[in-house]
């Protein structure tokens, strides 16, 4: 069980996951609405049917009542016309008179009255005189009615006559004739009794105020009948018939008054009864009056009311969903909107920021929380940016300072020329190059003249800006292939690649030329400056660079020794063989 509830949970999130908040509180609305109404409808009409069913049971009781009270009204005037008639003082001559008066008078009282059959027996039980002289001379000697009537007022119960039936005009409708008996005793002036007045009234009558009062009602629905105290129907439907018996039958008998639900034909009745309580003299005879009417007719009451209340309910419900999602857009609006916003952060050309948002304390918080968040995101993305920054510039720096290390480790720091370290490395490449390749390179020795002089007459700041002098005429002569480099004190040695023999003489002359037409001042003094140059080329038989500077350094000896100032070649020592040979 509770396994299927948290399935059924789970299912009904995954299925909210999916709705959109209008959508929810439009379910929810709708739900609601239906539950509500459906509730109030039902309510309406239990209520609606109980209070209609309480009104027609009260109405139709009234009916009953009415009715009943119509009938023992109509029983008693007649009981007293009969008692009156009997009692009448000019009677007292006829009823032991000529039969044939007594007969006009009989029937008289017939006309005004509304008997079937008016008769006049004596206590013997033969009729005397009747009107239409019908029985007239016949005994009744042995009819209840008789009986009775020889002691009092005796009122008896419908019961067909077939003997007085028989003799009586068949009716339009071939219905069978049904009487009731009124039989009052006839006494003379002195007491004694002398016969019994005996009348038969029409039943006919009683159907005729039922119809008349079904008539009066206006509610066709409504069905009264008369039945015997014995609960067989006198008038109304399924005439003849026992409609109650035992034990309901002694409940609406001790009841005398009230109302009942009952099945009939299968149709549920709501039934009102009276049992009749007779009228002054009248006795009555417990005739039960009851008034029926379908229990459809309060449900379709309560019906019609229910569907009244689900109407209005309808119409409420659909005003409370229009609302709830208008509402459900109010509230939903600025969460799209920030959801949409905050979709864009962060594409290309997208905003970085969100506008703010109001619409609910819930949505300005959201807002406001977002907005605090894209701000330090926005902080940490600035300070990771710096320090990468940072670290680049450090890097470059660290670069930059290594270079210029290396520069400084390389470069003579008086001239700005190579070292003899760095020339030398460059030199060992180049050898190697030449050699694999077959091509030349030559490298010079420069010496200054007579420096020692120099130092000596202008002192040794002089002498720096010298070697700076001639360093510099050095460097500018040779082309960005060739290396000029200082090997200490005033000597310079210059590697020439991819050059000849006469270019490297030439352009070692042009450079020992450049510095003695140089001006090297210092201060306000001019100093006269030349240089020697030793000049030697590459050769097969040279093992490294150092083989080739020796020689030009031998060069450079030639020179100094042969008057300075000049330029000389030191050949390869195979050529220097082939000239001593
Ligand atoms: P030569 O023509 O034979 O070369 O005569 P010289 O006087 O130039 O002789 P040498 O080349 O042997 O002398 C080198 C002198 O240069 C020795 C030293 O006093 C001087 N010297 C070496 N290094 C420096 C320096 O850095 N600055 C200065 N001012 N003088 C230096
Ligand atoms: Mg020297
Ligand atoms: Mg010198």
């Amino acid at each position: 069980m509770r396994a299927l509830l948290k399935r059924a949970a789970d299912r009904l999130h995954a299925i909210e996951d999916r709705l959109t908040v209008r959508t929810q509180i439009a379910a929810a609305v709708a739900a609601l609405s239906i539950v509500l109404v459906g509730t109030l409808a039902a309510g309406a009409a239990l209520v609606s049917y109980r209070h209609t069913a309480a009104l027609i049971e009260s109405n139709l009781a009234g009916i009953a009542s009415t009715t009943s009270a119509r009938l023992d009204r109509f029983m008693a005037t007649r009981q007293q016309e009969m008692k009156l008639f009997a009692e009448l003082q000019p009677m007292q001559r006829l009823w032991q008179g000529n039969p044939a008066e007594l007969r006009s008078a009989l029937e008289a009282l017939q006309h005004s009255f509304d008997f079937t059959w008016i008769g006049f027996a004596d206590l013997d039980g033969n009729v005397v005189a009747s009107t239409g002289g019908l029985l007239q001379g016949k005994s009744v000697a042995a009819r209840p009615w008789f009986k009775q009537g020889l002691e009092r007022i005796a009122v008896g119960d419908v019961h067909e006559a077939m003997l007085l039936a028989s003799l009586l005009t068949q009716r339009a409708n071939n219905e069978p004739y049904r009487f009731v008996d009124i039989a009052v005793p006839v006494r003379d002036a002195s007491g004694k009794l002398l016969g019994v007045l005996g009348s038969h009234l029409d039943w006919n009558w009683a159907s005729n105020l039922i119809k008349d009062v079904e008539a009066n009602d206006g509610d066709t629905d409504t069905q009264l009948s008369i039945l015997s105290k014995g609960g067989v129907v006198l008038v109304g439907p399924q005439r003849e018939t026992t409609r109650y018996a035992g034990e309901s039958l002694s409940g609406i008998l001790n009841a005398r008054d009230g109302t009942f639900r009952e099945t009939a034909d299968g149709r549920q009745l709501l039934t009102a009864f009276h049992v009749g309580r007779g009228y002054r003299d009248y006795q009555g005879l417990n005739w039960i009056v009851t008034a029926s009417q379908p229990a459809s007719v309060a449900l379709a009451a309560a019906i019609s009311s229910a569907q009244m209340i689900m109407a209005i309910g309808a119409a409420t419900a659909l005003i409370a969903l229009s609302l709830a999602v208008l509402l459900a857009r109010r509230i939903a609006g600025p969460i799209i909107a920030i959801t949409q916003e905050a979709d864009r952060i962060g594409r290309a050309h997208g905003p970085t920021m969100l506008a703010r948002q109001s619409g609910s304390a819930e949505v300005v918080q959201l807002s406001r929380a977002l907005r605090s968040l894209l701000r330090r995101i926005g902080l940490a993305e600035e300070r990771t940016k710096e320090a990468e920054l940072r670290a680049t510039e450090n890097a470059m720096q660290l670069q930059e300072d290594l270079l210029k290390l290396r520069q400084l480790a390389d470069t003579d720091f008086m001239t700005g020329l190579m070292n003899r370290r760095s020339f030398l490395a460059v030199a060992d490449d180049a050898v190697a190059f030449c050699r694999r390749y077959k091509r030349n390179m030559a490298t010079l020795m420069i010496d200054i003249d007579h420096f020692k002089k120099i130092n000596d007459t202008h002192g040794h700041a002089a002498g720096d800006d010298a070697i700076k002098r001639v360093a510099e005429i050095v460097n500018q002569s040779i082309r960005t292939t060739d290396k000029a480099a200082r090997f200490g004190g005033e000597e310079f040695v210059v590697l020439l690649r991819e050059i000849d023999q006469e270019t490297a003489i030439l352009l070692a002359d042009r450079i020992r030329a450049s510095i003695e037409s140089a001006t090297v001042r210092h201060g306000d003094t001019v100093i006269p400056l030349t240089v020697s140059v030793g000049l030697a080329l590459f050769d097969e038989g040279d093992r490294d660079v150092q083989d080739v500077i020796e020689r030009a350094d031998q060069g450079l000896y030639v020179a100094k020794k042969t008057g300075r100032n000049r330029t000389f070649l030191m050949p390869a020592e195979d050529e220097r063989a082939a000239r001593a040979a």
